[in-house]
């Protein structure tokens, strides 16, 4: 019998007989190992675990606790859920794909007469679950594409035929279980029996191929995990984002809409959530000014020639909105910077000046192909709390400490966690080595300062220069990024912008872009998510609601929301002849934070009685005490 050899991955050799399998070498180091084994890398080419090793190779297991076992035990289920559908309902049915993704995976089906809904998510599980327990091994077959053409057409399955009359190799794998086949790359797991748990969460609809001139499938979405209290703990967490979904609380809490009349992606702010991004911008003013930056504002439309100077037309134009009056093209901003710079060229400057620190609540329009758009998450129109500071080679470690520990305090502030990313160089990018050299050194240097761990993204920077994100952290430990701190040393040679040194000389000033929270919009759809629309009181767009026991009060309960009003206390009443209960209930959906009953007793004594949102009361107090507590309790924030 002919052996192999088989370098394992601590180099120790073992020779097996030719046609050993991954799972068999699994198999005799141990049966919890074989368990957990999915696939394997030979030569670091993904095989399957029942593959035969025909030659020497170098072998790796690939088991169920890595992100590529468990890509691959997902991508499994998605054969497992087809099988499944194609038992239910035969012909009626067609395949197509079904990848693993972020979270779990899909597939994609084609009916002409068969609309899946959620309802049937049981039945689909339930013959899934039979399937699994049938312990049906997957087998690999390569045949001529000819073959599996003609074996696909006789199943009418046009999808799969499609498919491989675009494939360009002669020979393709097919993969059986039971009865059913599709048509794969692979790898899967050995047998339907590793598939444990699972749960199909939602439908959509999705074009074939992602174009809207093809047919259109239906996506079943689900997700699997090798161990049943991990799948649990998944759909709990996916169920919380269902509830606090910003897109469902905005409506709810009244906050904001988008009008498919006014365009897709661009937000149109109600009453409360128009105060709610006014407060943030406020308080964003306020700490600015604290750190010696100045406030400026720029035109919305500036002259194309100008975006010609800038690079972004030559580099950024396909995300830009264009418009032309009397014959001059204008570009929409996607950025603020331009404004900026002119005004930093508006005079001579000295090195005395500098640092120059110019602050805009900008607001910036960029063409996001419709299929991103998220809610707020991602739009075509936002506010950035943007700065541009030019400064001397010299300050730029000092002005990136500065930025860094502005975006320390405002996340302690909103009581967020971060983490931080230095991104590099990207393939399409301005500007010479040795200024990026210098940026990127400048950015490392203040990050290790900092005490803070950080990543390195390779290649991920703006094309203008390296930078540092910052991603922060929320209920849900989901990852948002918000600030970000990009160097730039090729705009002030675009625009000639220089200085004169203590030599008397003209030099060239460096330039930092920076957010803290990046996009208002953004932010405040992290902030509904992170909150469940429960916000601190302090940027409560509605901080109480005064609320009378009878008629009898309403007089008086209107005079206290007046006085509160002038205290500056952000307060509505809720007069109506309605059952106090009814009114509460009403308060704690809108999570006003403070109801202030007014009963016959409070009015009598002048007082109102404060019950916050979580059910816990005050004691009854005076307006002015109310008013006095609240101002208190804003200002533990900042
Ligand atoms: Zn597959
Ligand atoms: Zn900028």
């Amino acid at each position: 019998m002919a052996t192999v050899k088989i370098t394992l991955p601590d180099g120790a050799v073992q020779d097996v007989e030719q046609g050993t399998t991954p799972l068999d070498i699994a198999r005799s180091i141990g049966a919890g190992l074989a368990r957990q084994t999915v696939a394997a890398r030979l030569n670091d080419r993904l095989v399957d675990a029942n593959a035969p090793i025909r030659q020497d190779a170098a072998l790796q297991l690939v088991t169920l606790n890595t992100p590529e076992g468990l890509e691959i035990y997902r991508h499994s289920t998605a054969h497992l859920m087809a099988h499944a559908v194609k038992e239910l309902f035969g012909k009626e049915v067609q395949v197509t794909i079904g990848p693993a993704i972020e979270g779990g995976f899909y597939y994609d089906f084609y009916s002409e007469n068969h609309t899946f809904t959620p309802e049937e998510f049981d039945r689909i599980e339930s013959k899934m679950a039979e399937l699994a327990a049938a312990d049906l091994p997957l087998v690999r077959e390569d045949v001529h594409r000819d073959e599996a053409i003609a074996l696909f057409r006789e199943m009418d399955e046009d999808y799969k035929v499609e498919l491989i009359e675009d494939l360009e190799e002669d020979t393709v794998s097919l993969y059986r279980q039971g009865s059913f086949v599709d048509l794969c790359r692979g790898p899967h797991v050995p047998s339907t029996g590793m598939l444990k748990a699972f749960k199909l969460t939602s439908v959509a609809g999705a074009y074939w191929r992602g174009s809207e001139d093809n047919a259109m499938l239906q996506r079943l979405y689900a997700t699997a995990f090798p161990d049943k209290k991990d799948l649990k703990k998944y759909l709990a967490r996916l169920e919380e984002a269902r509830k606090r979904d910003h897109r469902k609380l905005g409506r709810e809490l009244d906050l904001f809409s988008f009008n498919e009349e006014a365009g897709a992606g661009l937000v149109i702010w109600h009453p409360k959530g128009a105060l709610l991004r006014t407060l943030i911008e406020n308080f964003e003013r306020e700490e600015h000014l604290k750190r010696g930056y100045d406030i400026v504002m720029g035109p919305q439309i500036l002259r194309t020639e100008l975006w010609k100077t800038s690079g972004h037309f030559d580099n950024y134009r396909e995300n830009m909105y264009f418009t032309e009056v009397d014959e001059q093209s204008y570009g929409v901003k996607p950025m603020n910077c331009l404004a900026h710079m002119l005004i930093y060229k508006s005079k001579k400057r000295s090195y005395r000046d500098l640092p120059q620190r110019y602050f805009e609540l900008g607001m910036v329009h960029r063409h996001e192909k419709s299929g991103v758009l998220h809610g707020l998450l991602r739009v075509r129109g936002f506010t950035q709390d943007d700065a541009h500071i030019l400064c001397t080679p010299g300050q730029l470690d000092g002005e990136i400490k500065g930025v860094l520990k502005f975006v320390q305090d405002i996340m302690g502030i909103f009581g967020f966690e971060y983490e931080l990313e230095l991104s590099t160089r990207p393939e399409k990018s301005i500007g010479s080595d040795e200024d990026w050299n210098r940026a990127t050194s400048a950015l490392h240097s203040a990050l290790d300062d900092t005490g803070l761990d950080y990543e390195i993204n390779e290649g991920d920077g703006a094309f203008y220069g390296p930078k540092i994100d910052v991603k922060l952290k929320d209920a849900l430990d989901r990852k948002w990024q918000c600030a970000t701190i990009q160097c730039d040393f090729t705009l002030p040679e675009r625009f000639d912008l220089t200085y004169v040194g203590s030599d008397g000389e003209k030099h060239r000033p460096v330039m930092v872009h920076r957010v803290i929270l990046g996009a208002i919009e953004r932010f405040v759809g992290v902030l509904i998510e992170h909150f469940a629309g429960n916000f601190p009181l302090w940027i409560s767009p509605v901080q109480a609601k005064v609320v009378n026991v009878t008629d009898n009060q309403a007089a008086y309960a209107q005079q206290v929301c007046d006085q509160l009003r002038q205290e500056g206390v952000r307060v509505q009443a809720d007069l109506r002849n309605e059952k106090l209960g009814f009114k509460i209930r009403e308060a704690q959906v809108e999570k006003v934070p403070y109801m202030l009953v007014i009963g016959d007793q409070e009015m009598e004594a002048g007082t109102l009685s404060p019950r916050h949102r979580s059910g816990k009361t005050l004691d009854a107090m005076t307006p002015e005490a109310f008013a006095d507590f609240i101002r208190e309790e804003c200002r533990l924030y900042h």
